[in-house]
């Protein structure tokens, strides 16, 4: 067989393989937009059902705190777990530990936790520039929700492969991350079904179930994930900058209350491997009081090479 026979068959099979991917990323499109759809209109439906429905029954105390409980719990593991421990490396801690924040970052439903890692990882590589996912040059809908019906660059793919190499419990979560998800919704309707026990009735109450469900479940869901894209959106057009740093990245001291302490996103960029993102002492960071709590409790430790010396940095512009 002559090289230029085999040039010519290497180009058909090409070709060929071209189009079959062609059709099945067309597909896989419609399908990912559309379950990116539901998956966004859900907790909207499921918050104006709940509020429309205050008329006939009372939100219960239950609801309330399943929905909090759950927001707080869900939310520090993405915080904490997906961000400042397994995409920055913060810190260190007993695999028992990072085991409970993969876990609970996988319930709140932003993704499996090396997509999250990989999609978070280019945003720092371009932060603001072509092939960032989710910068709001291509405006606020798109940073905000609209970039996850786009699809990932090849440099997304890159790193998710190479990570999957590298983090083997990361990897387990990223391969069980539909159980998570289920887990997340059953949880909430599992309790609310239970309190039907301490009731009058004394039995399984499936309207509590529900109920829970609605709050625990999607409500607490979407609070979640708009709060994280609001890092991204907000963080990334308003509020002050203190850092001079090589993006549009601002502290926002209404995100940084609702996200745990994420919103003092220009902190973040300046010092991306800091585990601590409220620097000065009136910048509230839950996320960096619990790691600080666990390292008192000898549970995490290696802060001691992220934590930065901020004051005396030349990304300093306020004082
Ligand atoms: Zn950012
Ligand atoms: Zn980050």
């Amino acid at each position: 067989m002559t090289p230029r026979l085999q040039n010519k068959e290497r180009t058909i099979i090409m070709v060929t393989s071209k189009k079959t991917i062609n059709s099945t990323v067309s597909e896989t499109n419609v399908k990912h937009k559309v379950a990116m759809l539901i998956f966004i209109i859900c907790p909207i439906l499921g918050l104006i059902f709940a509020i429309f429905s205050t008329w006939e029954r009372y939100v219960t105390i239950l609801d309330i705190a399943l929905l909090l409980g759950l927001w707080l719990l869900t939310g520090l593991g993405v915080t904490i777990g997906y961000h400042r421990l397994l995409t920055h490396k913060g810190f260190q801690c007993f695999s028992s530990v990072r085991f409970v924040f993969y876990a609970l970052g996988s319930m709140a439903m932003e993704g499996g936790a090396l997509t999250w890692k990989a999609v978070h990882a280019v945003h720092h590589e371009l932060s603001d520039k072509e092939g960032d996912p989710h910068s709001p040059l291509q405006g606020f809908i798109h940073a905000h929700c609209g970039w996850l019906f786009t699809n990932y660059s090849d440099r997304v793919y890159e790193l998710r492969a190479h990570f999957m190499h590298t983090d083997k419990m990361a990897r387990w979560f990223e391969r069980t991350f539909a159980f998570w998800v289920v887990l997340s919704l059953v949880l909430p309707a599992t309790i609310g079904g239970l309190s039907g026990f301490w009731s009058d009735s004394a039995t399984w109450s499936w309207s509590s179930a529900w109920w829970a469900f609605v709050w625990g479940g999607l409500v607490r869901y979407g609070v979640t994930n708009h709060v994280t894209w609001s890092v991204n959106s907000i963080c990334h057009m308003f509020g002050s900058r203190q850092f001079s740093t090589d993006d549009q990245s601002r502290n926002h001291l209404i995100v940084a209350l609702l996200s745990f302490g994420e919103g003092w996103h220009n902190n973040h960029h300046a010092f991306p491997t800091s585990p601590r993102h409220g620097l000065r002492w009136y910048q509230f960071d839950p996320s960096w009081y619990i790691i600080s709590t666990l390292r008192w409790l000898n549970l995490v430790w290696g802060l001691d090479k992220t934590l930065p010396d901020w004051q005396h940095s030349d990304k300093l512009i306020v004082n």
